[in-house]
Parts: C-alpha cells; structure tokens; sequence
C-alpha cells in the first residue's frame, strides 16, 4: 500500500481507540490521503502526532466559523482561464492538476473547482501574449503528480516563450515520495532554458529525514521552504527553530512561515499573529538572518503577499 485512503485501516493502523475515533469525521468531503511513508512515522494511539494532525478529518472541520470560506485568497477573481491564475505583477500561477500526493486538511485549495486533464493550449497562449510575465509558478494540486512525459511537454511549451525567464515548483511530493525527483525529472529541469525554483512545502521537521533531503540535493536549482503556522503542528519555538535549521543543514532556504489562509474547515489550525511574531522574534535571537523565514499572509487582492 503506497497510501492510507481509509479511515478504518488509518484507525486500525495507529492503535486509535473508540474515543479517537468518534472524533473524526466518517465521510469526509476533502478525502483522506496520507503517504505509507509519512504514516509509519505517526505516533500510535494518539491524535496528537503533528503529522498525523495535517491529515486527519477531526469533527472540527465540520464547524462554521466567522472569516472563513472556500475562496479565502482570491483565486476565483485571479482566475484568466480555469487553469491561470494571475495575482501578482510579472508572474502568473498555473493550476497544473488537482491531484496531490497528500490532501492537508488546512489546504486553501481544499474546495478549489479543479479542472479536468489539459492540455494547457489557453493557458499556453495567454502566457505567450502577456508580455508582462517572466516566471511561471507550477502549482496545484501538486504539479509533480504528473507525469515526466506531461511535464517535459508544458515546460518545452514555456522554454519557448521568449519573455519568460523562470520556472518555479511549489510541491510537498517529495515528503511522501522522495524517489519521485527521478533520473528523468532531474533531465526535464537540467535541459530547460528557465532558471528553475524549487519550493518545497514543509511543516514540520519529522517530515524530513535523509532520504528526503539525498533526493533533493539531486536538484540542479536552489531549494527553499514554504511553512504554514500550524496551531498544534509547529506553533512551538523549538519545533520551528528545529525545522529552519534542519532545513538549512541541508542547503534548503526558509522562505516563507505562512499565516493559515481562512479556508472553511481549517479554523481549528490557526494560530494568533502575536503568537507567530514571537515564534519569529526566537529565530531571530538563535539563527543566521538566511535561516529565519518572512512570516507572511495572502490578502485576496492585494498585489502581493503582506509581512506581518
Ligand atoms: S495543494 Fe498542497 S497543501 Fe493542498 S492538499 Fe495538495 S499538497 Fe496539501
């Protein structure tokens, strides 16, 4: 089994008592997905291992709460076709998939209306026409759920467009599947002509280990983090000092720590901003400025993200 797509076999797999079970929603609307290998390193009957809390549907999701929707940052008003997202000046973000190798129950897309298999033919020549863009944000979903063949097709579409100067990858594939950033992936970046972003999407440090990070430093671009504060996750400034250095031990920049975007579902995830200021204040006290990311929220129509 590559995944665990049932809460039965999730319950039975963690030793999870009634009691913990009767906190989880039985039929979720974000379906479960949890990577094997993500999975064998949750703590067993408990539901408060800090990996398992990314991926399990508690009742929590169930209840309403003021400020939160199911578009909280926009995308439906920046959306120029059903894949292209356009909010920021100079790049554009592309809806690749809906698929990912994970659903994260705090995921802003978690209600997205993701379209079917493209071809990207619109998306393709709309980027051709705007002569503003240089960098394409390859997003989702998770745009390493496909293929090397698909991939390989839209990059050397992009490659082609003269105005365009960089690519950039936001993905937590690796997390789950490590041996995805294979032989062929490493070509498909090593032969385009774009400067290549690698953005990985990593909460907490039990996530990494050294598998991870061997495939990783296979990758022929710079690496960097993006961080979302989690509320009983990695609301801690030990854990989060642990991650920005673990990170940067491997040569992988803390980019972003990510305010939880008010998606309906995830309230139970956030975290007060006075919190978050704290956490960052003790990274500044303990870490090299490079090590400590920019703590930052998305505000639907702002022009970019704000610090706070
Ligand atoms: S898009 Fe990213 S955050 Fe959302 S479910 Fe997929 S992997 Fe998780």
């Amino acid at each position: 089994m590559h995944a665990i797509t049932s809460l039965e076999v999730l319950c039975t797999f963690l030793n999870l008592d009634l009691v913990q079970r009767q906190r989880l929603v039985s039929l979720p609307s974000f379906p479960l997905l949890l990577p094997m290998r993500l999975a064998q390193k949750i703590q067993k009957g408990t539901l408060e291992d800090p990996i398992l809390k990314q991926f399990v549907p508690l009742q929590e999701e169930t209840l309403q709460s003021v400020g939160y929707s199911l578009n909280p940052v926009g995308d439906q008003e920046a959306k120029q076709t059903k894949c292209l997202l356009k909010k920021y000046q100079q790049r554009a973000l592309l809806i690749t998939t809906g698929a990912c190798a994970m659903n994260c129950r705090f995921c802003f897309r978690r209600s997205f209306d993701y379209p079917g298999r493209s071809d990207f033919a619109k998306e393709i020549a709309l980027i051709q026409t705007d002569t503003s863009l240089r960098e394409i944000i390859l997003s989702g979903g998770d745009p390493l759920s496909l293929s090397n063949k698909a991939l390989n097709r839209l990059i050397s579409q992009l490659d082609q467009i003269p105005h365009l100067k960089r690519l950039r990858f936001h993905t937590r594939f690796p997390l789950g599947y490590p041996e995805r950033l294979d032989q062929e992936f490493l070509d498909i970046l090593t032969h385009t002509r774009l400067q290549v972003w690698f953005v990985l999407h990593s909460n907490h440090p039990k996530e990494l280990d050294n598998e991870v990070f061997s495939a990783l430093q296979r990758l022929p671009c710079p690496k960097l983090c993006q961080t979302v504060l989690l509320k009983g996750v990695n609301d801690h400034p030990d854990i989060l000092k642990e991650l920005c250095e673990t990170l940067v031990d491997h040569g992988i920049l803390p980019y972003y720590l990510h305010q939880l975007d008010k998606v309906e579902g995830a309230h139970h995830f956030e975290v007060e901003e006075s919190l978050g200021k704290s956490l960052i204040e003790h990274l500044n006290q303990n870490l090299s400025g490079y090590a400590v990311p920019r703590y930052v929220k998305e505000i639907a129509g702002a022009g970019h993200k704000i610090t706070i």
